[in-house]
This record gives C-alpha cells, sequence and structure tokens, in this order.
C-alpha cells in the first residue's frame, strides 16, 4: 500500500516555515488545516497566501460539530491547560479521522534548536518525521525560510499575538488578551460572554483562573498589566540584545513560569 505524506499547518511560523521547506521535496504532499472556525480572520488570509504560494489546496478539516455544540456538552466547563478537551475534539480528531487506517508519514514542524514535543500519534499507522531536526534548522532559518519566500511572519505577530489558535484560547497570556481587547473587542467580547461567574462552587468558569475577563478589561488592570509586560521585555531584550521586537515576540518563552502552549494548534 502507498505511503501517504500530510503536512498539518496551524497558522503559526513553523509549521508554514515547513510547508514553504518541503513544497518542492515532497511532491504529494497533503497540506491540512484543523480549522476551529475561531480563528483570527487574519491567520486564515495568511493560510490562503501560503497556500497560493504552495499552489496546491490546503485541506480544510472540520470538525464534526463546533465549540459552541461542546461547550454544551460538557456543561459550560470551558478547556484549560489541564482540561484541552478542544485540541482532541476540534483539531486531534478531525486529523485522525482524515489520515483513516493507511499508512501516514506526518511532518512535524519542531525546530532544530527546541527540545519540545508535538502531536506525535499513538496511531501506528502514523509515522513522525522533524524535517527542521534532521536539516539542522533553528529559530533563525526558520525566519530565513518566510522571508526569502516573500510570506513573511503570520501578521499577529505584529501586535504582539504570540501563537495561531482559537481567539479564545487559554494558553493566552494576560497581555494577549489586553492586545485581543484592543485589535478584535468584538471577539474579546465574545469570549467574556462564554465565562459563567456564579456563587456555586465549581460553577464558575472562567477563562484566566481567578481574572474573569470582566476584571481584566479594567483600566487599571491593564495598565498593570502592560507595565508588567514592560518589565518582562525589558529583561528579555537585556539578555538578547541583537533581538528585534518582533523576534521576542515570534519566539515567545519570556515566563517559563507561564503555561505552556498546544503544540498541533500553535506550532
Ligand atoms: S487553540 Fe487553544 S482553545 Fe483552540 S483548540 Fe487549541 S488549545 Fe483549544
Amino acid at each position: 500500500m502507498t505511503e501517504r505524506h500530510i503536512l498539518g499547518l496551524s497558522g503559526g511560523k513553523d509549521s508554514t516555515a515547513l510547508a514553504l521547506f518541503m513544497r518542492d521535496k515532497v511532491p504529494d504532499m497533503e497540506y491540512v488545516f484543523c480549522d476551529t472556525g475561531s480563528e483570527l480572520d487574519e491567520t486564515i488570509n495568511y493560510l490562503n497566501q501560503v497556500e497560493a504560494y504552495l499552489g496546491k489546496k490546503i485541506i480544510r478539516l472540520n470538525p464534526n460539530a463546533t465549540f459552541d455544540h461542546w461547550l454544551e456538552v460538557f456543561n459550560g466547563y470551558l478547556p484549560a491547560p489541564n482540561m484541552r478537551w478542544c485540541t482532541k475534539l476540534l483539531k486531534l480528531r478531525p486529523f485522525e479521522e482524515y489520515v483513516g487506517g493507511g499508512n501516514v508519514v506526518s511532518y512535524v514542524g519542531i525546530r532544530a534548536d527546541e527540545d519540545r514535543v508535538g502531536y506525535i500519534s499513538t496511531k501506528p499507522n502514523i509515522k513522525a518525521v522533524f524535517p527542521f531536526k534532521e536539516h539542522g534548522i533553528d529559530y533563525d532559518g526558520v525566519m530565513k525560510i518566510l522571508i526569502d519566500s516573500g510570506i513573511g511572519l503570520p501578521p499577529y505577530l505584529n501586535w504582539g499575538r504570540s501563537h495561531s489558535g482559537c481567539y479564545f484560547c487559554f494558553f493566552q497570556k494576560p497581555i494577549e488578551w489586553v492586545l485581543l481587547l484592543e485589535n478584535y473587542p468584538r471577539l474579546f467580547d465574545k469570549a467574556q460572554s462564554y465565562e459563567k461567574i456564579r456563587h456555586e462552587p465549581g460553577k464558575t468558569f472562567t477563562w484566566i483562573q481567578n481574572m474573569p475577563l470582566s476584571e481584566l478589561r479594567k483600566p487599571e488592570n491593564i495598565e498593570r498589566i502592560k507595565e508588567k509586560h514592560k518589565e518582562i521585555i525589558a529583561r528579555h531584550k537585556q539578555s538578547r540584545p541583537n533581538k528585534k521586537l518582533v523576534e521576542v515576540f515570534a519566539g515567545l518563552e519570556i515566563d517559563d513560569s507561564e503555561p505552556k502552549s498546544c503544540l498541533i494548534c500553535q506550532l
């Protein structure tokens, strides 16, 4: 049986660079994107540009039910780092259904300078490969691929969001929520409308623990979050003086105490 080659794009810089890198190496590559329906329009537009560059359709995989449907199933329990039902139902499941039962090589955009682990299916028919690791392509190599192609960085990096994925993603740092409010106020309102604050124990659901978005958006809190972020950026720039601000954002791992992002959504 022939082996299929599949590369999952997230709208993030590393998976995009990998798609560009592999374009002429594996002509029968299938490019896929698991669309949760909650991505920023600018991410979708960026993927459209990538699609034009690749000269090949990026197959959009849609889950068979929406985030709102699953939220109802979970009784309003918002997903969280320790309860990632969204990743499983809106990303992994559509991908595995698309892959099916045949043999597949899955191309993963983890860079040579990274030590993290991306989505590696436990399904025996899926073999994950890491071309950036094999070819020694690190952060600077990824930037070069993106810039040389003319595709450039994902647009959200320009206004300070560090990752692709759902606009309400709980992996966002407080400063990213502030930036979402400033850049996409209606999406912030929509994210806020998913929160439920009740007096009964175990019935309050917020995206950030102990900080409902109704609180976060207050001017005094916004100011505090911005101040703290400025301090973090200044510290980070001091330790990496040759990095431009956009690179600081793009490689954002500036506060290790914060939760790690979801790789299948944001690589
Ligand atoms: S981007 Fe965030 S909210 Fe969306 S599916 Fe991934 S982990 Fe869940």
